[in-house]
C-alpha cells in the first residue's frame, strides 16, 4: 500500500514538475551554448534526478521539503537506521560530558555517512556524482558501465544516506548542464547571478544582499527560488525549508561523516571547515590529504604536497573571514565530521586557461572522494559509549 502511494506521489511529481513546467533562465544573446557533449554518464537535471529517484529498488526514498518553486528536495537511505538510545540533544549531551547520551555509537553498530547534494543549483558536478553514487549502490557499476562493487560493499557496511540535490530551484534554473571549457565569468553570471544592469553580482559579493531580491537581473542558481543561499541560512531559525530539512537529517540520524559538495574553477580540495572543534578540524585535515593523495596517485587535478591548509583555530580578528555556515550548523547540531569539499568545474580563466578535468575525470573525482571517505569512516570511527566497553 505504501508502495503504490508513493508510486501515485512520484508519478505526480513527474507530470507536474517536469523541466518545462517552471521557466528556465535562458542563456543570453551573446553568451556561449551548452556543451554538446556531455556524456549520458553525465546526469545533473532535474528530470534525471527524478528518474533515478524512480529507479530506485534497495533504497529508501523520502522527499524531505518541498522547494520554493515547488520542486521535491529527495533524500535516499541504504541501511538500517540503528537505534540511537538518544536521552538528549547534542548540545545537552555533550554538556553532560558525554555525546553518547545524543547518540550511542558502539563498535557493531554502523557509521552513518550523510552526502548533502549541491545546494549551489549550478555545481552539477556533485549531482552527477550522486546520481552514479545511486547507480552504484544499487548495481554496483557506474553509468560508465565501471565496476564499483568495493564501494557498493561499503555503503553496505554503513548507513548511508544520499541527497542528490539540495536545491532543485537553483538547479532548474540553470541553463548550462556543464563548465567544463566554458569562461568562469559565464559560471560566476549564472551561478550567482546578475544585478538588474547586467553586471555580474560575483562572489563574495553576492552574499551582500540576503535573501537575494530586489537588484535581481537573473536570479543566480546559487539561490533558491525565495533568494536564499542554503550555505549561509540563519540555521538558528532557517528561512530555507531545504535547510532546515538538512538539518533535521542529521538531528535525527547523529552521522559519522557528512559532505557538502560544492564547485569551484581551481583543483578539487576539502576545505578547512570553520568553528568546528580542533579535534575535528584535524580529522578533517587528515580525511583531505588521503584524498589529494588519491587524486595523485590517479592523475587527477591535485595539490602538490608542500601547499595544504592546516587546521588551525578561528579566526583572532574582526570581522572574521570565516563564518557559521551550514557545515558548522550540521557539527554543532549533530557532531558530525562535516567538511566541504570543492569539485572542478572544468572552467577557463586567464588564471587557468585550460580546463583541468574532463567529465569522466568529474566522475572519478566524486567517486574517489565517496571512496575515502567510506574507507576513513570504517578505520577511524570515533565511538561514543555510555559506558567502557567489556
Ligand atoms: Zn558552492
Amino acid at each position: 500500500m505504501v508502495y503504490v502511494f508513493r508510486l501515485i506521489l512520484l508519478l505526480v511529481a513527474i507530470i507536474f514538475f517536469s523541466e518545462e513546467s517552471f521557466a528556465q533562465i535562458k542563456i543570453e544573446a551573446g553568451d556561449p551554448p551548452n556543451n554538446s557533449d556531455i556524456p549520458a554518464f553525465f546526469k545533473s537535471k532535474v528530470s534525471e534526478i527524478q528518474n533515478e529517484i524512480g529507479n530506485i529498488r534497495s533504497g529508501e526514498v523520502e522527499t524531505t521539503a518541498v522547494s520554493p518553486g515547488g520542486l521535491p528536495v529527495y533524500a535516499v537511505y541504504y541501511g538500517e537506521k540503528e537505534d540511537l538510545k538518544s536521552h538528549a540533544n547534542y548540545n545537552s549531551a555533550v554538556a553532560a560530558r558525554n555525546p553518547a547520551f545524543y547518540a550511542q555509537k558502539d563498535s557493531i553498530s554502523k557509521p552513518v555517512v550523510f552526502f548533502v547534494g549541491p545546494v549551489h543549483g549550478h555545481e552539477v558536478e556533485g549531482m552527477a556524482g550522486l546520481i552514479n553514487l545511486i547507480h552504484i549502490a544499487e548495481t554496483g557499476k557506474d553509468y560508465r558501465g565501471k565496476d564499483w562493487s568495493a564501494l557498493k560493499k561499503k555503503i553496505e557496511q554503513c548507513r548511508t544516506i544520499i541527497i542528490p540535490c539540495g536545491n532543485p530551484d537553483g538547479r532548474k534554473r540553470c541553463p548550462y548542464d556543464s563548465f567544463i571549457g566554458l569562461p568562469t565569468k559565464i559560471m560566476t553570471k549564472y551561478g550567482q547571478g546578475t544585478h538588474k544592469d547586467g553586471t555580474s553580482w560575483g562572489w563574495p559579493h553576492a552574499k551582500s544582499l540576503h535573501p537575494m531580491k530586489g537588484d535581481v537581473g537573473i536570479l543566480g542558481a546559487y539561490f533558491n527560488d525565495n533568494g536564499i543561499n542554503i550555505m549561509q541560512d540563519e540555521y538558528f531559525n532557517p528561512m530555507a525549508k531545504e535547510t532546515k530539512a538538512i538539518l533535521e537529517i542529521a538531528r535525527k540520524e547523529a552521522p559519522d561523516l557528512t559532505v557538502s559538495l560544492h564547485s569551484h574553477e581551481n583543483r578539487p580540495v576539502v576545505l578547512q571547515p570553520a568553528y568546528l572543534p580542533l579535534f575535528m578540524k584535524e580529522r578533517v585535515y587528515d580525511l583531505a590529504l588521503r584524498v589529494n593523495n588519491r587524486y595523485k596517485k590517479n592523475n587527477l587535478a591535485h595539490w602538490p604536497d608542500n601547499w595544504f591548509w592546516s587546521p588551525e583555530p578561528d579566526d583572532k580578528k574582526f570581522p572574521p573571514s570565516k563564518t557559521f555556515n551550514l557545515i558548522s550548523a550540521l557539527h554543532h547540531i549533530s557532531g558530525t565530521m562535516a567538511f566541504t569539499f570543492e569539485c572542478s568545474h572544468g572552467s577557463v580563466s586567464e588564471n587557468s586557461p585550460e580546463p583541468v578535468v574532463t567529465y569522466d575525470n568529474i566522475l572519478d573525482i566524486q567517486l574517489l572522494l565517496y571512496d575515502e571517505m567510506f574507507n576513513y569512516i570504517l578505520e577511524k570511527r570515533l565511538l561514543w559509549q555510555k559506558s567502557a566497553p567489556d
